[in-house]
């Protein structure tokens, strides 16, 4: 992967991002997103944040080869703090990270008023996705799109979300499996609940068989894989 092919986990969030956004990508690593999007003119402007310092300094070097300092700001910051009034921003990606990580980023956002509401979220995370629903549920976003994309023998889920003017409201089914994904009921997300459930059927397995059987986590395994094979 480079800022000029993208992955194809990162591909599917450039696709998602409007033309003519005002991004900034949180935990930016080597700015690939950002670039790649300016590089192909799909937006003009963008703010790379990150907090360690050896990924800035990498994501520096991209943007400074690639000639885009006027275009890209590669910041130093913890979160959303690496946006500024003056940048404008329209959307934010947060992408490569666990769902809780994502989740603390944009709750520190909106209570330091980086996050204003009006943004596009795209968020990638690669665990935890049902308490990012409820968090963005809880805090009126409604997930507009979603997708899974494998890549390297992993699944990743991909949500696109936008502050609604109304409360949002998911079942515990659609924050489990995703809204979209639901609906959508492609062939990868079977593929993914179907390798979930062989992964519990293994670790039930393994329970049953210790000397002392973990009674409730059993019981609550069975409840998840038959919620499962109610879906797929
Ligand atoms: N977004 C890229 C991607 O999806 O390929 C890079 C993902 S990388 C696994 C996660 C990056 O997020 C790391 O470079 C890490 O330093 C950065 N990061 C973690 N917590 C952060 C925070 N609170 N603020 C900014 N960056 C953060």
């Amino acid at each position: 992967m480079n800022e000029q092919k993208l992955s194809q986990r990162l591909m599917r969030v450039a696709e998602g991002i409007p033309t003519g956004t005002r991004l900034a990508d949180i935990g930016s690593d080597h700015a690939y997103l950002p670039t790649y999007l300016v590089l192909t003119q799909k937006i003009a402007y963008a703010v790379a944040g990150e907090v360690v310092a050896g990924p800035y300094q990498a994501a520096k070097k991209i943007v400074m080869r690639s000639g885009l300092e006027k275009r890209i700001q590669v910041r130093l910051a913890n979160g959303l703090a690496a946006i500024q009034p003056e940048d404008k921003i329209t959307g934010i990606s947060i992408c490569g990270m666990g769902g809780s990580l994502i989740q603390s980023i944009l709750e520190a956002g909106q209570k330091n008023g980086q996050l204003s509401g009006s943004e596009q979220l795209f968020l990638q995370p690669n665990i935890g996705e049902y308490a990012l629903r409820k968090w963005l549920a809880n805090n009126h976003y409604q997930i507009t799109d979603e997708e899974i994309i494998a890549e390297d023998g992993k699944k990743y889920e991909i949500i696109f979300a936008q502050k609604s003017p109304v409360p949002v409201s998911y079942s515990e089914k659609e924050l489990f499996f995703g809204p979209c994904l639901l609906e959508k009921n492609s062939v990868i997300f079977h593929e993914k609940w179907l390798d979930e459930i062989k992964k519990k059927k293994l670790l039930l397995q393994k329970l049953e068989q210790a000397a002392t059987k973990p009674k409730e986590k059993i019981a609550g395994i069975k409840a998840l894989i038959q919620a499962i094979e109610e879906v797929v």
